[in-house]
């Protein structure tokens, strides 16, 4: 028996309507650890390449980081992984909760399913006994409203499903766990939606068995009383969870404004910011919630009278941002009305208020009008047409169903030059921080195997976060000497980032983590899994993570290295710093492939005849 993890994974296949258990070797743990790394071995073996993302053939799955399930601090996150029907890339897309954990109680390291069902299914594990039920009577139905459904018919289990948006393939749709957490981005909903699944309910009752309770235990405590007797930034985060960007990433230029074109001072001043403050919001909270395992909780319950909601979610910095100062809207309720809507129908929140950015720009340059647009006077911040143009983008109806694929395909769609005011990167709308402050995003938000993404490993956002210290963070971790001075090459330190980040991730470990305080990584997970693993090692794992990831992309025939980002959104040669960073990751810079070295030093050899 292992300790940490449970040695197997589940296949389901909704075609066949089939269940089966797969053992994996341990060496594939230490290799690709959990989460998205194990994601990536085993999609990238079973999965052919350009294989329709939204085909019978195409698989997608749920996989716990490696520490998952323990009470190892700030593990409790899991992905949802696979192809990416919004970017034709590798995809992946993490959460938060509960759901992760269970898998690993349910005897797992991986859910993986294919095929699809001929009519709306249901998954149960509960106990052992697997079941592919009828999931009629939950087609149409929101999130929350599944969950309580099945909650009220299977008792305490833990739940992830579609809402309307999923069902109805919108490639910007997410899956949602714990009625509001959301794996947004990829568009996962879309695919789990055109397989047929609403829902899969979790209840196990597996133990997970570590190399040294004591030890796990010990250290837990140390870091967890850490948490509890600090000041200043933590107990904000613990007040205001990512709320607090709403102001500071404003104030640093770091928020982008009125679709990227515009600035604080001149279309968003920061007296208009306020209305929409991690202050402001909070009057609003009822309690604060968080992830399994994890001492900040940075979530919390609201309520919210003015607008009948007794219980909703706080809306999270990007949320703010993209239905706030994106489109200069400081209306608060409806920042609120917004993100209980799209939590509920399980839509991205950054890809929609992005795209409604894109719809308001187009309108106001005379682009769209009044018609095309069922109505709605899409002028920058008039919330209540937003709010409507929203729910049309939910349903599909009328002007929504010309959005709901996001900008991309929106601008394809409108034509009429409408495709310089829509800021994606292959597809996919950009996290709400700006390359101009967090250069090296430049080059992470066009070429990291998630496009567009800003939880990508990124050497800026992880040098100059208010906290962050990049050398001490963990235990023999440090960047080279030069990477601060303009002029300094940067890319190694950008590789050893990227690796890091990648493996961390990969064990479970929330990317918060990297704003409080020094984390015993090695020595957690030493107490768990029984490795002596030195940081090293750890780092290898996560480029060879990395290498995966974006042979995946390659081996489904995208140009990366050709790709552009929207011109007002960067100001920085971010393709200069992405060949710098290929030849440091041992890919070659003119093409973006990784060598065959590379692939062989990274025991990566299956992917050498895919790319050569
Ligand atoms: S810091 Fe917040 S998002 Fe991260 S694990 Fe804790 S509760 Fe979850």
């Amino acid at each position: 028996m292992s300790n940490g993890y449970m040695g197997k994974i589940l296949w389901i296949n909704l075609s066949e309507e089939t269940f089966k258990e797969e053992q994996l070797p341990d060496e594939t743990y230490r290799q690709y650890l959990g989460g998205y790394g194990l994601a990536a071995k085993l999609i990238y073996e079973n999965m052919p390449s350009k294989t329709d993302a939204l085909g019978s053939n195409a698989l997608f799955g749920f996989f716990p980081g490696l520490l998952t399930g323990t009470v190892a601090p700030l593990t409790g996150r899991f992905m949802v992984a696979g192809k990416s029907p919004l970017t034709g890339t590798w995809g992946d897309s993490n959460c938060g909760g509960y759901f992760g954990p269970e898998i690993r109680k349910c005897g797992y390291d991986a859910i993986i399913i294919k095929g699809m069902a001929s009519s709306p299914k249901y998954i149960t594990i509960i106990n052992d006994d697997k079941q592919i039920l009828d999931a009629s009577d939950l087609w149409g139905l929101d999130v929350v409203q599944t969950e309580e459904k099945l909650t009220e018919k299977h008792g305490k289990v833990q739940v992830m499903s579609i809402g309307q948006s999923g069902e109805k393939l919108s490639l910007i749709s997410g899956i949602v766990n714990d009625k509001a957490r959301i794996a947004g981005r990829s568009g996962f909903g879309a695919v789990m939606g055109s397989k047929k699944l609403k829902a899969i309910v979790l209840k196990g009752n597996k133990a997970i068995t570590v190399a040294d309770k004591e030890a796990l235990l010990n250290l837990t405590k140390e870091y967890n009383e850490g948490i509890s007797s600090s000041k200043g930034m933590i107990v904000g985060w613990k007040t205001f969870g990512t709320t607090m960007a709403n102001t500071y990433c404003a104030q640093i230029g770091d928020t982008p404004i009125k679709n990227w074109g515009g600035t604080v001072n001149e279309d968003f001043p920061m007296e208009i910011i306020n209305k929409i403050s991690g202050m402001e919001i909070n009057k609003y909270r009822q309690k604060p919630y968080g992830c399994f395992s994890c001492p900040v909780q940075c979530g919390s319950i609201m309520k919210v009278p003015e607008l009948g909601l007794d219980e909703t979610h706080r809306p999270e910095y990007e949320t703010c941002a993209t239905f706030g100062h994106l489109v200069l809207n400081n209306d608060l309720m409806s920042l609120f009305t917004l993100n209980d809507l799209c939590n509920r129908a399980g839509i991205d929140t950054i890809s929609t208020g992005a795209t409604v950015a894109f719809a308001i720009e187009c309108y106001e340059n005379g682009i769209l009008s009044k018609e095309d647009t069922d109505g709605l006077e899409l002028t920058w911040g008039n919330s209540s047409a937003i709010i409507e143009l929203v729910k049309k983008i939910i349903n599909r109806e009328g002007f929504g169903d010309i959005l709901a694929d996001g900008s991309k395909i929106a601008s394809e769609k409108i034509g009429k030059g409408s495709s310089k005011y829509a800021m994606h990167s292959m597809g996919q709308e950009l996290g709400m921080h700006s390359p101009k402050v967090y250069n090296s995003l430049g080059a992470s938000f066009a070429f990291d195997p998630t496009p567009g993404r800003h939880t990508t490993a990124t050497l800026d956002m992880y040098i100059r976060g208010p906290l962050m210290k990049p050398n001490g963070l963990f235990e023999g971790f440090e960047l080279p000497r030069k990477y601060k001075r303009p002029g300094d090459d940067r890319s190694e330190a950008e590789k050893l980032v990227c690796g890091i980040f990648q493996a961390t991730n990969c064990v479970g470990l929330c990317e918060f983590m990297y704003n409080f305080l020094k984390y015993p990584l090695l020595e957690l997970i030493k107490a768990i899994v029984g490795w002596d693993m030195s940081i090293d090692e750890l780092v290898k794992a996560g480029l060879r993570i990395q290498t995966l990831r974006h042979s995946f992309s390659l081996r489904e025939g995208i140009d990366v290295i050709n790709n552009k980002l929207p011109e007002r959104t960067v100001d920085v040669d971010y393709l200069e710093d992405y060949k710098g960073y290929c030849k440091n990751m041992g890919w070659n810079p003119e093409n973006a492939y990784p060598t065959k070295e590379t692939l062989t030093d990274l025991n990566l050899n299956f992917v050498i005849k895919d790319l050569y």
